[in-house]
């Protein structure tokens, strides 16, 4: 985190039902939306919750029991959505991918015609580091007249994403990852037609999820909920220096980070997947990975993102977000060396 940020989060909150902080919120809606590359009359939903929380919303104000839905689950995060549609009656259909397997159009193939509405899938599998082909999903998507719906939670501000140049219908992005703020506020951003055509006429049986109200507050620069204000104030001044930095030298910052520590450990007793990779972390395979997590955490002070499920003694990842150097490449890649 940086330390305009860690001030700001330092600071008594304002009360917000106030036309002040309307203008900080509709200041937000819009430069969020220039930043992942949508048009001014996309709708963006400001939801004081997880990504997950920004996940499910997305899914049921989109979708219906009447739906046919994609899911593309190459690890954790692909199979919460399906988890969500499960939960909420929503039919689909996973196309899952063994670890270490990469996307390709062969996988896409076998869904043309066969009645698909819409394609749920991470931009950026973070649980296993994949980086999906966005422009190939885009095409399958267009052939097959399918709602894309994108959680780019995992690559916004990491790796290229331009929400209209790629087709993308719906936009999940959270706080906690590539914008470096605290967790529990998260954005879903719809275009013009996803919003008229599904959400607008939607019926989600929920009343914290359901994101037309949302939608209709952002209007004024208000919330149906109480916002997390703390972190929209935080989020505010960032999208403020990003406009100015610009969101492709920050890009360029995790993909030089990225390289450099792929460069780092080829010498190691590691090994870096062969799939396409992310910006934002670079998952490494070793032995007995998550005692490799603890001893750096213990012995190093040094903390890198262990892994569950049955990849916990397989597979560790190391971020590039943020504020690291590299600096901290240098210190993490030489204890690396010491503890594999
Ligand atoms: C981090 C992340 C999320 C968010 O999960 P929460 O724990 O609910 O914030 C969702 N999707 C992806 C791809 C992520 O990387």
């Amino acid at each position: 985190m940086d330390p305009l940020t860690l001030r700001l989060g330092s600071e008594p909150l304002p009360y917000f039902r106030t036309h002040e902080f309307s203008e900080v919120m509709l200041e937000v809606d819009t430069t969020i939306k220039r930043l992942v590359g949508t048009e001014v009359s996309s709708r963006a939903a400001v939801l004081a919750a997880s990504g997950t929380g920004a996940m499910e919303a997305a899914v049921i104000s989109t979708f219906t029991p009447s739906d046919k839905v994609l899911v593309v689950e190459g690890g954790a995060f692909g199979r919460r959505f399906g988890d969500i549609c499960h939960a909420h009656g929503i039919p689909h259909e996973a196309l899952q991918l063994q670890f270490g397997e990469a996307l390709t159009a062969d996988h896409l193939q076998r869904y043309t015609h066969t009645g698909l509405t819409g394609m749920l899938v991470n931009s950026h599998e973070t649980s296993v580091g994949q980086l999906y082909n966005l422009r190939m999903l885009r095409d399958f998507c267009k052939a097959n007249e399918v709602c894309l719906v994108v959680d780019a939670i995992g690559s916004f501000l990491a790796d290229d994403y331009r929400m209209d140049e790629l087709g993308v219908d719906v936009t999940i992005i959270s706080s906690q990852k590539g914008l470096g703020l605290p967790p529990g506020l998260a954005v879903v951003i719809a275009n013009r037609q996803t919003y008229e055509q599904r959400i607008s006429r939607g019926r989600p049986r929920s009343v914290y999820l359901d994101l037309r109200a949302y939608f209709t507050d952002m209007e004024r620069g208000q919330t149906p909920f109480t916002p997390a204000e703390g972190i929209v104030l935080q989020l505010h001044e960032k999208l403020r220096r990003l406009e100015s930095e610009t969101v492709e030298s920050r890009i360029n910052r995790s993909a030089n980070l990225a390289s450099d520590f792929r460069g780092r450990v080829r010498s190691l007793a590691v090994t870096v997947p062969s799939y396409p990779l992310s910006n934002a972390l670079t998952p490494l395979l070793c032995d007995s990975a998550y005692d490799v997590f603890t001893r750096l955490k213990d012995e190093y002070g040094l903390w890198v993102t262990p892994s569950g499920g049955e990849l916990k003694d397989v597979l560790i990842r190391v971020g590039h977000l943020g504020e690291l150097t590299i600096e901290d490449n240098e210190r993490l890649a030489n204890a690396l060396g010491e503890v594999v």
